[in-house]
């Protein structure tokens, strides 16, 4: 899907609802209230009633585009956007290519791009399996070109990522990188039936790891590969690669409240990157999730790092 493509397929509310309709409802329109598939199509437009409830409702009602009042055809750009920026699109950034310098505000673009980050939260993942890679890493540290304010209250924040060899990737903002938190990660996401676990060296993962088969890389000898082996952790380390270049090239400054958000984020479209619905499958999430208000995104402050 190109920005061409969504412009002209989704030039207006109508085309747009449209394939919401689908995609939330693909057996039938149903009350999100009662769950009754008996509707009424109401004469004001795109408007459903339920016949069981009398419930009236949209195919944006109760999702991830509730109470908005930005017109559709720009949610649909702003959701290409997003799929299509590998490393990230900062909230300056969609708000200048949407609306230029003058025209839209900071604020909107940013619950605009948190919005569509809140559907690539995804709930039951599969259990990772074969080979699994696994390494921890620091953001938010010595990073060039940030002032004496940011050095000074800045504190790294621990990620771990775990990825299947030629699969799946999932990070995760963890508290610390100690055994029982890395235990934790491996009982929720690895399979019992793993083949191996390959990490470094840290001596948390010997016993995070326990009855696992488990090869380690000694990274602080240099050691990238065990020499005439694939025992390596360098496919995670591509994730975060890519997670790093997110976080210092494209958002400068993310807050360690919303560190986990921009983790999911990274990990939907790096998992999707060879999948030609990507852009589809993002709306999908998009009237199935949940709503993220104004006020549950902004609840709590917390220093950015
Ligand atoms: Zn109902």
């Amino acid at each position: 899907m190109t920005l061409p493509d969504v412009n002209e397929m989704f030039s207006t509310d109508a085309r747009c609802r449209e394939l919401l309709e689908r995609l939330r409802w693909p057996e039938g329109v149903t009350c999100p209230r009662c769950k009754d598939t008996r509707v009424s199509r109401l004469k004001e437009y795109a408007r459903y009633e339920c016949v069981g409830c009398e419930y009236q409702f949209t195919a944006t009602s109760g999702t991830i585009f509730h109470d908005s009042h930005l017109p559709l055809p720009i949610w649909f750009v702003a959701v290409l956007l997003l799929c299509e920026a590998k490393k990230g699109m900062s909230a300056m950034q969609l708000k200048r290519t949407l609306w230029g310098t003058d025209r839209g505000s900071y604020k909107t673009a940013w619950y605009l791009c948190h919005r569509i980050r809140a559907a690539m939260n995804e709930a039951n993942k599969p259990m990772l399996d074969g080979t699994v890679e696994m390494d921890e890493t620091y953001v938010g540290g010595k990073q060039r070109g940030l002032d004496q304010h940011w050095r000074k209250n800045r504190k790294k924040q621990v990620v771990v990522g775990i990825r299947q060899r030629g699969g799946d990737v999932r990070f995760f903002h963890a508290e610390d990188a100690k055994s029982g938190t890395l235990a934790k990660y491996i009982q929720e996401n690895i399979s019992t039936d793993v083949d191996v676990i390959v990490t470094d060296e840290l001596p948390a993962y010997r016993k995070a790891v326990g009855k696992h088969k488990h090869e380690t890389v000694n990274h602080s000898a240099k050691e990238y590969v065990r020499a005439g082996t694939d025992i390596h952790t360098n496919t995670v380390e591509s994730a975060f690669s890519l997670l790093k270049r997110g976080i210092i090239g494209s958002w400068h400054k993310i807050s360690a409240k919303h560190l986990p958000a921009y983790l999911s984020e990274m990990e939907f479209r790096f998992n999707r990157r060879n999948r030609s619905d990507l852009f589809i499958d993002t709306l999908r999430h998009m009237v199935t999730a949940d709503p993220l208000t104004f006020d549950n995104l902004t609840r709590e402050k917390e220093a950015t790092f």
